[in-house]
């Protein structure tokens, strides 16, 4: 299977063909198309597998091709998508691979995570993001500030879900998950399957496909 297989547009594919990829690891063969189907997904799988590209890149395309209907840009300063990450770490790297797959679109993204002056966040987010990537302790606070606007939410992201309740960051999703539109797409991802994890997926996500590679 090639990425050209998978219906991705052209500045999408010229963006992967830019940084060698050849073809879709696994999850991106079994994800991507679940994903553009517009489905909600669980799915098991590591660091290293190529799972950030699985998320991103439909993602991408999906909001791209909403942008193209309606043939001007999508509506500033309202986040489209939600990524939520265990760590400020992991928060950057997810967002330097939207930079990446993004490059010849015309997407905005930032990450967002504590331990930083939050005033220059708080200026990106009045500017306009496209897809937020946050931690959800940084999150939380920034809801109070009403900076962040939900309203046109189209899809979350629960990224190392696992890691993310062994944080104990269980409350602080809940919380995130009250502010977000009821109808939207979520896709959560997890390097193991425990009990917390599939009872934080049956409470937000909507008949998923499982996925597992
Ligand atoms: P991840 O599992 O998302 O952390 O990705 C692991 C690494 O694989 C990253 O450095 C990606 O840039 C790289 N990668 C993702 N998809 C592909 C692919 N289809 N071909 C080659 N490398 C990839």
């Amino acid at each position: 299977m090639s990425f050209s297989t998978l219906k991705l547009s052209t500045p999408i594919l010229n963006a992967i063909a830019d940084l060698g990829y050849t073809k879709p690891t696994a999850i991106q063969q079994k994800a991507i198309p679940v994903v553009l189907a517009g489905k909600d997904i669980i799915a098991a799988a590591q660091t290293g597998t190529g799972k950030t590209a699985s998320f991103v890149l439909p993602l991408l395309e999906q909001l791209n091709s909403q942008y193209k209907e309606t043939g001007k840009k999508l509506r500033a300063k309202r986040i489209r998508a939600l990524i939520l990450v265990p760590t400020r770490e992991l928060a950057v790297q997810v967002e330097a691979s939207i930079s990446q797959y993004a490059k010849y679109l015309d997407i905005s993204s930032m990450a967002m995570y504590g331990g930083v002056d939050a005033q220059e966040q708080k200026q990106r987010l009045i500017w306009g993001v496209d897809i937020l990537v946050a931690t959800p302790g940084r999150l939380l606070d920034m809801t109070h500030q009403r900076v962040l606007h939900f309203d046109e939410l189209d899809m979350l992201v629960l990224d190392e879900a696992d890691r993310m309740l062994d944080m104990g960051f269980i409350d602080d999703i809940n919380k995130i998950i009250e502010r977000l539109p009821e109808h939207r797409q979520n896709l959560l991802f997890s390097a193991t399957m425990s009990e917390e994890v599939r009872g934080l997926a049956k409470r937000t996500i909507h008949k998923p496909v499982e996925i597992s590679i």
